[in-house]
């Protein structure tokens, strides 16, 4: 497969989306219904980017779509590339943005991480703030943005209100489907939440990398981080099961990292390299296969 083959848009900067989330869960926000009228401002030409990549991406997240990219995804067949690399890897993702506001790929991981490993949490948290976006390098094989970044939320059955630009669900197959728009649709209650299918992005491509290296709350972080109908609205709580109820309280901590730990100054690069390759040897082979 090609490498560095553009994603296609409609952001100018991968990072829109996750900007946006910023403006929705700002940080002490006391929630989003206080900025739910600002963020929902259809007149403002700045968000019609935004706007656009969720219609795209809840048009077309079906189980189908979604079922499909995991088969593909999860043969691993792409590339073979340490950790660290593949955050250099990423990092040759080149956006449209303004490079003085906005950080490139690696300063988030790197800034994410620091600011994990400065709360004096474990090492592995440490390492999952390293990694725990670098599935977007599906953006370098052509993935299209709404592919890879975005809220994530189950398939397979109703689409919760409390996804963000829920009115777009009108035009998703899926929802029109009898056996795929009842609350559960495929799912039983309480049937935890590995066993229900996510929307195909970043998160769910790196679970696949990371889940035979990292203990379980790790993966948790990885997989559901972008689930903010969930962690953030408490939506779907009928598919958890006590064990995601559990491991939710570790999402929910990763998200302020993730988060909140952009502002801080940039970090640097070379100094903290060797720190995080030594890192990622406590856990990871030399290479793994994407
Ligand atoms: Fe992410
Ligand atoms: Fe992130």
């Amino acid at each position: 497969m090609a490498d560095k083959k553009p994603s296609p848009g409609p952001l100018d900067s991968l990072d829109a989306w996750e900007d946006d989330v910023l403006r929705r869960y700002p940080e002490g926000g006391e929630g989003s219904n206080k900025f739910d009228k600002e963020f929902r401002d259809y007149d403002n030409p700045a968000r019609d980017t935004v706007r656009e990549f969720y219609r795209l991406n809840h048009t077309q997240q079906t189980l189908e779509f979604a079922q499909a990219k995991k088969r593909g995804f999860d043969k691993h067949d792409r590339k073979e590339m340490g950790l660290w690399e593949a955050c250099e890897y990423l990092n040759t993702l080149i956006d449209d943005s303004d490079p003085d506001t906005d950080l490139s790929q690696i300063q988030h991981l790197l800034q994410t991480a620091e600011a994990i490993r400065a709360d004096g949490r474990p090492r592995w948290f440490v390492l999952t703030g390293l990694i725990h976006d670098l599935g977007k390098i599906m953006c370098l094989w052509g993935e299209p943005q709404w592919a890879v970044v975005g809220d994530t939320f189950p398939v397979g059955c109703k689409f919760s209100d409390k996804i963000v630009y829920p009115e777009f669900f009108d035009e998703n197959p899926d929802s029109k489907d009898p056996e795929l728009s009842t609350e559960c649709g495929i799912y039983e209650v309480g049937c935890g939440l590995d066993e229900v299918t996510m929307s195909w992005g970043h998160d769910e491509y790196m679970h696949g990398i990371a889940k035979d290296h990292l203990p379980e709350p790790a993966l948790y972080m990885i997989r559901y981080h972008s689930f903010y109908a969930a962690h953030r609205e408490g939506a779907y709580d009928h598919l958890m099961n006590d064990r995601d109820r559990e491991m939710f309280k570790w999402v929910k901590a990763f998200n302020h990292y993730d988060l909140y730990s952009k502002a801080d100054s940039a970090p640097k690069i070379r100094e903290l390299k060797p720190y995080y390759q030594e890192l990622i040897g406590e856990f990871f082979p030399e290479t793994v296969a994407w």
